[in-house]
């Protein structure tokens, strides 16, 4: 795969590794010794390298700045009782990195720069993704915008990028979520299906009044007529409704999960209903009151299986069933988990190791 780029790798002097803590990981805050680059000019991708974690230099007229061209991905590296390093459904990472690339009207990271950057880069930080089930390497491969220049117009160049960081779980605790039906997040047509910094930089102020009120994160609903479950923070959410695994379909406004897909696969796999549909607060709502609401839960990268403890709803707390009775949420991040850190076959096709 390397053998038609050519890619240039520098190693730093003196690993920071022994400064970490592997027991107490915060997500997002260490990160490993190297990152990967490359820089996209004259309608190519070009200077690959590896090289030491090391803070940029930009113009002040950079145009991600100031208009947002900057998109990225996270996926996870996993550690096998092997000792191998498998990382779970890359090509899908590289495959929806492009989907954002091209409505921000950015260029396509081909598929030999992305999966190339992403293997060097872990062969040389090796030894930073942890051993510990829970804990992984998170990975967050983006790109953005590099001309010098203010008027708007799509830039000429860009750069992708690809660090890592180990982290252990992103929630350490079940999730209190609020219905917002105020805000909205995505709008038909929009860029909500896109993983854009705008679409998280606009969601920070909504979810912070839900934080300032207890809440973790806010479930968004449909821009039009806010009735409709759409997303969470950083997650899709799924509701198990009698024996119904019930969730949004994706479109234009909702990011199309890679832990949702799987969840849905396995789901299937087992024999459970599954409907991707329209799903209204009401629905949820009465399923809580009557009593048909067995589980609700987030599924993402970082977040993994996050169940839901939580549902406020028009200033109404609605306490869920308890975690533990939730078989099927235990189950499938049992499994997942296995699938990731291979211990289970990986029937699916959905690990590249190493
Ligand atoms: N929705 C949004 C808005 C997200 O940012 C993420 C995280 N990428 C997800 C859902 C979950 O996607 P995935 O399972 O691919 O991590």
């Amino acid at each position: 795969m390397t053998d038609t780029l050519s890619m240039q790798i520098k190693k730093v002097n003196q690993s920071r590794i022994s400064e970490v803590d592997f027991d107490n990981i915060a997500f997002g805050k260490v990160y490993s010794d190297h990152m990967f680059m490359a820089d996209y000019k004259d309608g190519e991708w070009t200077n690959l390298q590896v090289l030491p974690y090391e803070h940029l230099r930009l113009s002040p007229a950079n145009s991600a700045i100031h208009y947002g061209q900057s998109i990225f991905e996270g996926l996870k590296a996993y550690r096998s009782p092997e000792n191998e390093i498998l990382l779970f459904r890359p090509m899908d990472n590289w495959a929806r990195l492009n989907r954002s690339a091209a409505r921000m009207c950015m260029p396509e990271v081909p598929e030999e720069v992305f999966m190339s950057g992403l293997q060097e880069l872990l062969k040389l930080d090796n030894a930073w993704v942890p051993s510990k089930i829970g804990s992984s390497l998170y990975i967050r491969p983006f790109m953005f915008a590099t001309d010098e220049y203010i008027g708007i117009r799509p830039s000429d160049t860009y750069k992708f990028m690809i660090f890592t960081c180990p982290v252990g779980s992103y929630y350490s605790e079940p999730v209190r979520v609020r219905i917002e039906t105020n805000y909205s997040r995505a709008y038909t047509g929009g860029t909500g299906f896109a993983k854009c910094a705008g679409n998280y930089a606009g969601a920070l102020y909504p979810a912070k009044q839900a934080q300032k009120l207890g809440y973790h994160q806010l479930i968004w609903t449909d821009a039009s007529s806010h009735q409709y479950i759409e997303e969470s923070g950083t997650m899709n959410v799924m509701f198990l409704i009698n024996d119904t695994l019930i969730t949004a379909p994706t479109g234009d406004t909702i990011l199309d999960g890679i832990t949702r897909k799987s969840v849905l696969t396995l789901a299937r796999e087992w024999g459970v209903k599954v409907e991707e549909r329209k799903v209204s607060i009401l629905e949820v709502v009465e399923a809580i009151k009557n009593g048909t609401l067995k589980e609700a839960f987030g599924t993402g990268t970082a977040a993994t299986i996050a169940p839901i403890a939580l549902l406020n709803h028009d200033g109404v707390d609605y306490t869920l069933p308890a975690i533990e009775t939730r078989e099927f949420s235990n189950k499938i991040l049992k499994t997942l988990n296995d699938i990731r850190y291979g211990i289970a076959p990986d029937t699916h096709n959905w690990i590249t190791k190493l």
